[in-house]
């Protein structure tokens, strides 16, 4: 296994991490069984979320007795002191842990989102006094939303910056890349199959294992999955240019007809939450979720059968989708 230094934080972390969504809808007994797995593979570096169900608890129970052999990453929704302070907690509770090696603040979407979390009483707050209390040892932060995720990066608060990033998608988030590296941030890459549509799992991690980035981090819910992402980046070659030309033909036949979540679309008059309802959406497409997507899609407070056609989202997207269209296939497979 290859190993990268993340960034700040001085974590020597293994090039392939391991992506917990998954393990939400993995079996407690083979979800021990596949950490355990990857640890005796050289995997080292653990991510999962508060919100992605059971993972957490899936993840402490197999880390409980190997944890000075790895890193374990989790992060919060939150946007408060005091919510985040409560999730910390738990996430600690749930990872059977007393401290957090790298705690994010995930998910900024709006600009909102963001000028709570940095202001007095936010959840930067909190985490800056969890750190010095070590329930955490480093701070990180993640989006899918290219120009917030520059702002926070240049704060300087984060040590690490989490972004999708695939062939799909580079060209949202080039700016963060060199910006993130020229404070010397840990980069951890989510999403290189752009949410289970690629199914080439070689040439995907090697485009983004040819960009320089700390560890990618794709989500794993079984040993083969698992042994073949850990092959290819043992020995990631560059991609020549014949299988780039291959990754491009793929991601053109894909197409673009996709949210990447930039939430430039809000806010919407009915205050759907968008990029939310696509969220779970691709969950229940791509990552064999349909009862934990449909049970997120549950709890949204205004559901996407809401919209009255206004056509405001539609005018701002960058990528034309036909947002309207696609909400009310969303809300028929959700509900
Ligand atoms: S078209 Fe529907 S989803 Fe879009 S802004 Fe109008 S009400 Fe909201
Ligand atoms: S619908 Fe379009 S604008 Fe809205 S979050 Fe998705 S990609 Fe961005």
């Amino acid at each position: 296994m290859d190993y990268r230094i993340l960034g700040k934080t001085g974590l020597k972390v293994s090039v392939v991490g391991f992506g917990g969504i998954p393990l939400n809808n993995v079996p407690m007994n083979d979800a021990v069984k596949l950490v355990n797995r990857a640890l005796d593979l050289g995997v080292n570096f653990f991510d999962t979320a508060r919100c992605y169900g059971q993972s957490e608890e899936k993840m402490g129970e197999a880390l409980k007795s190997r944890r000075n052999e790895c890193y374990i990453a989790t992060k919060s929704l939150e946007r408060t002191k005091k919510d985040i302070i409560k999730e910390l907690d738990t996430s600690l509770r749930n990872l059977k842990t007393d401290y957090i090696d790298l705690y994010q603040i995930h998910d900024l979407r709006k600009p909102e989102d963001y000028s709570t979390v940095m202001s007095p009483g936010g959840a930067l707050e909190a985490v800056l006094d969890a750190k010095k209390e070590g329930k955490i040892k480093h701070i990180g932060v993640s989006s899918h939303q290219p120009t917030l995720i520059v702002q926070a990066v240049r704060t300087g608060y984060f040590e690490t910056v989490q972004i999708p990033y695939n062939i799909i998608d580079f060209e949202l988030f080039q700016d963060v890349l060199p910006v993130a590296n020229g404070l010397n941030m840990g980069i951890i890459i989510m999403k290189p199959f752009s949410g289970g549509l690629f199914k080439d799992a070689s040439k995907a991690l090697r485009f983004v294992l040819s960009h320089p980035i700390t560890t990618v981090i794709p989500g794993m819910a079984s040993v083969n999955e698992l042994e073949e992402n850990v092959k290819v980046c043992e020995n990631a070659s560059v991609l020549t240019e014949a299988e780039l030309e291959q990754l491009k033909k793929e991601a053109d036949r894909l197409g673009k007809d996709f949210c990447r979540r930039c939430g430039y679309c809000l806010p919407c008059p009915q205050g759907i939450d968008i990029p939310t309802v696509f969220r779970y959406e691709r969950y229940f497409d791509s990552y064999y979720q349909e009862a934990w997507a449909r049970e997120q899609y549950e709890w949204l407070p205004i559901k996407a059968d809401e919209c009255i056609e206004c056509g405001k989202c539609e005018s701002k997207c960058p990528y034309e989708l036909h947002i309207k269209e696609k909400l009310k296939s969303a809300h028929k497979k959700l509900i």
